[in-house]
């Protein structure tokens, strides 16, 4: 494990830098900046801290003619909630402290957004775009294998989901190397989500993570003095916007933005930066790419001297939705946006967070902002351990009782009621409204409760000590509950 004092991390744009701290550590620091204001004694604080189980493993693959040893990890941070969730991660960059420190934020995370599961996380040390879609699904099923052999993977023991680098497709292959290594297991189904509909996944998980940022961030920006505070008028209509990182949570979040009315004026990616203060459409920014293979040069758009440039551009809310550590010491005393949205895990550094602080900018925080995907992760795994699609039973139940009601409201209101509200009445709802809705409902909620913390006590002074303070009173409460075994 990395706690040592110098630690080197690889920053997407500058290479390899040297930090005081590692990124675990760093999720530490946060915790205990936090539990200064709980009332847990150190030994429950030190047992909802420590990751209660790394698996470190090495592994070969066959990759064309020679065989490659391949490094990956899961990780589970806390047992306090059953089973533990969290995402798997292709990338270059995974390491032991990394995958730690992802962990401990799910343990967070979902403690916040009450979805009960304890925090995991996997990744596998590989560059995806390396190998051929063959090789991926081997090395897929052989992580997956892995993991069924030493038990860290199972509907009630562990249940992975996509993270960057990973989608669907390694979700699909999970689930097949689990299901025949362990057949006619019942609920089988649920030992992974983020799975296609069509293989026991839920309508509006894809999109989940960047609707939960865009429903967070809109929560937030209602609140009028909270606003007042940081010079800014509420609501989304209007707001200028730019998103870091143009993958699945990034391009999600930026569309549910410009179709609110926001206005995205820069889009950044690893390779290119481009802006345009009239706005960019997302839809069409990602079709460009798919046809030139990078979003520069995009037509009527500013390509920028350096992709970093764009953190640095003055707008209203500015959402990293890459990877962690891109706002640090260095360039946190360039920012110029009122609202920074952490849809990725751990962009902000805690310098960068308390250097942001003085120049009176909100940060709403990862471990409550990008929820939105494990809350309807858990959506999936209940439709799973159901056996049963949502709506399908109480549609059918409740169809005639609905026609009378709509029958009803439009003779006491006298005129039609419109499409959309008529289709719910008739049919009842649908998966994707009943998956929305809970998420929407969700993540409203979790701003209640953090900003009731966080204005409750003088010397909380920012959302994600607030936000810390919600999870560990919630998991020091199951600890306390539960007892010490044995
Ligand atoms: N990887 C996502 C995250 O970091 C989703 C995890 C899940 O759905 O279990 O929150």
């Amino acid at each position: 494990m990395l706690t040592s004092d110098q630690v080197t991390t690889n920053h997407p744009a500058q290479g390899p830098v040297k930090k005081p701290y590692s990124f675990f550590h760093n999720v530490e620091m946060w915790f205990d900046k936090a539990a200064r204001f709980t009332k847990w004694e150190k030994g429950i604080l030190e047992q909802i801290k420590a990751c209660n189980a790394v698996y470190r493993m090495r592994f070969p693959v066959k990759i064309g003619d020679h065989i490659e040893v391949i490094e990956a990890y899961r990780v589970q941070h806390s047992h306090h909630k059953l089973p533990c969730k969290g995402g798997i991660r292709y990338s270059e960059e995974v390491n032991q402290d990394e995958v730690m420190a992802l962990a401990a934020l799910m343990t967070y995370k979902c403690a916040i957004v009450n979805v009960p599961f304890g925090g995991a996380k996997g990744g596998i040390r590989i560059n995806p775009k390396k190998y051929s879609v063959y090789e991926l699904e081997k090395i897929t099923r052989r992580y997956t294998s892995e993991l069924i052999k030493k038990n860290f993977i199972g509907p009630g023991i562990d249940v992975p989901a996509p993270d960057y680098g990973t989608g669907e497709r390694e979700m699909s292959w999970i689930l097949d190397t689990y299901l025949s290594l362990k057949p006619g297991e019942l609920d089988g189904l649920g030992c992974v989500t983020g799975k296609p509909v069509s293989q026991g996944g839920v309508r509006g998980r894809k999109e989940a993570t960047g609707r939960g940022v865009f429903y967070g961030l809109r929560e937030v920006l209602s609140h009028k003095e909270d606003m007042k505070r940081i010079g800014l008028e509420p609501g989304v209509e209007g707001k200028t916007v730019i998103v870091q990182g143009l993958g699945n949570v990034g391009y999600h979040t930026a569309k549910f933005f410009y179709e609110a009315g926001a206005k995205i004026i820069c889009l950044i990616e690893w390779d290119a930066a481009i802006y345009n203060p009239k706005g960019l459409n997302p839809d069409e920014v990602v079709k460009f790419r798919e046809e030139t293979g990078s979003i520069k040069n995009f037509p009527g758009a500013q390509t920028l001297r350096r992709n970093t440039d764009g953190l640095e551009l003055e707008c209203d809310i500015l959402i990293p939705a890459a990877l962690e550590n891109v706002i640090d010491a260095d360039n946190a005393p360039r920012i110029k946006a009122k609202i920074i949205g952490e849809a990725a895990n751990g962009p902000l550094t805690i310098e960068a967070d308390e250097i942001l602080l003085k120049k009176n900018v909100l940060v709403v925080p990862d471990v409550f902002l990008n929820a939105g995907g494990v809350t309807v992760s858990y959506f999936e795994w209940l439709k799973n351990l159901q056996h049963v699609r949502y709506g399908r039973i109480e549609k059918r139940f409740t169809a005639n009782l609905n026609h009378l009601i709509l029958e009803q409201i439009e003779k006491n209101t006298g005129k039609p009621v419109d499409e959309s509200h008529r289709r719910l009445i008739e049919h009842g709802p649908d998966e994707i409204d009943l998956v929305n809705s809970g998420l929407e409902e969700t993540m409203i909620e979790a701003v209640q409760e953090i900003r009731e913390i966080w204005h409750s006590h003088p010397d909380i002074p920012d959302m994600r000590t607030a936000a810390f303070v919600n999870a560990i009173n919630k998991i020091g409460e199951a600890y306390a509950q539960l007892g010490i075994f044995p």
